[in-house]
């Protein structure tokens, strides 16, 4: 392709456009000392922020009457400083005997969002949006065909989870009360789009209670097409994380199509960064492939896969790659691979040593499953 026709360029960072609303100010937006700060500028007292934190991260109360340790002659005004509704849930969908629940939720401007709960025997995991659309393009993911609507704010990321851990903790998902132990970011939307928002939501998430929810960073999965500054950004802030890297071709001419970022950082330079986020963090980077029949699951792909892996001169287990079977999208010219083939790249992987897995498709008959959220309200 001429110079002068290189391939349309990605904003990095999606900019809101000036004097847009925000979504309501909630107290999973702030850090404890910014609660506390916010309700003695309102002339409440500050104290009053730690009790409100401990009803919503600890006691997973939502609901104004069961906060009776709060005056009740304040409480109303309390609860709309620093717990403002954030969202709406307009329709819920079940499978699997009711362990898998997608919900599409309404923001205060009308944005449409899904999240999923998926419980296993040993876990319960939730699936979160981190915008509303996405502005990465991919043309085989559902939320890729309609672009980006808007970010969305640490609090509307963190209150997905909050929904999942207070339906858990009611007993409402079969398989008696728990807790969340994963929340992955595969819902809708960049995470690395969206960093600041995204990494404040990772630090409510793994704040000790009542300051935040109090879980492990392992427990949470970052989901990225690879915006190779921001992976390099995310391995210093402190909260390891595990690094997922939507791969899904090991050359760039194939990447560039089904993952237009790849235009700018390459499938080199993007592992690269990948293996270094491994290095600094000690966690194993997972590889996401989605498997597309006669696309990308060609047998010498599987080879070129674990010879990238390989190109980072390492020989330990920085990485593992986790194959999905794609999920057609309604229009899409994409099926998901033959079983055979799709045994055959696995064989190949697992022949040169790199551990993979095959994703199960939960939720696929609900449109929950991964890249298929796409509200078609
Ligand atoms: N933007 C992030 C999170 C998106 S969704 C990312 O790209 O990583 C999480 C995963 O689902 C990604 O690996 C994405 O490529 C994959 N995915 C999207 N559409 C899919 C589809 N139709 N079938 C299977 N996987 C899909």
């Amino acid at each position: 392709m001429p110079e002068h026709e290189t391939p349309k360029q990605l904003p990095l960072v999606m900019e809101e456009p000036r004097g847009r609303k925000k979504p309501p100010r909630h107290l999973a937006d702030l850090t404890p000392a910014e609660r506390k700060e916010l309700l003695e500028e309102k002339g409440l007292p500050g104290f009053r922020a730690k009790q409100l934190s401990t009803h919503y991260f600890a006691r997973l109360v939502d609901d104004p009457e069961q906060m009776t340790d709060l005056p009740a002659g304040q409480r109303a005004e309390l609860v709309g400083a620093l717990l403002p509704d954030l969202m709406t849930p307009l329709r819920t969908m079940e499978a699997d005997k009711g362990t898998t629940v997608k919900t599409l939720w309404r923001l205060f401007d009308g944005a449409l969002v899904e999240s999923v709960l998926m419980r296993y025997p040993d876990r319960a995991t939730m699936c979160v949006s981190s915008q509303a659309g996405c502005g990465m393009a991919c043309p085989f993911c559902a939320t890729g065909q309609g672009g980006l609507q808007r970010n969305m704010s640490t609090a509307e990321i963190v209150e997905q989870v909050l929904a999942g851990a207070r339906a858990l903790a009611r007993g409402e998902v079969p398989g008696g009360p728990t807790r969340v132990s994963n929340v992955v970011f595969m819902g809708m939307g960049e995470p690395l789009a969206n960093y600041k928002a995204v990494v404040g939501a990772v630090r409510r998430l793994t704040d000790p209670t009542p300051d935040g929810l109090g879980m492990s960073a392992r427990g949470v999965t970052v989901s990225t097409v690879g915006l190779v500054p921001r992976i390099k950004q995310l391995a210093t802030e402190g909260v390891p994380v595990t690094l997922a890297l939507s791969l899904h071709a090991p050359d760039d001419e194939l990447r560039n199509e089904l993952v237009p970022i790849n235009t700018r950082f390459s499938v080199a330079e993007t592992v690269e960064a990948a293996f270094e986020y491994a290095a600094t963090t000690k966690r194993r980077v997972s590889i996401e492939y989605a498997m597309m029949r006669g696309i990308n699951d060609q047998a010498w792909r599987a080879d070129l896969l674990a010879d990238v892996l390989y190109a980072t001169g390492a020989d330990w287990g920085w990485v593992h790659v986790n194959l999905i079977p794609l999920n057609p999208t309604p229009g899409s010219k994409w099926t998901a691979s033959d079983p055979a083939d799709e045994r055959e790249f696995v064989r190949r992987l697992e022949a040169r040593g790199i551990p993979t897995t095959v994703r199960d498709t939960r939720g696929s008959d609900i449109d929950g499953a991964c890249g298929q959220l796409a509200a078609t309200e």
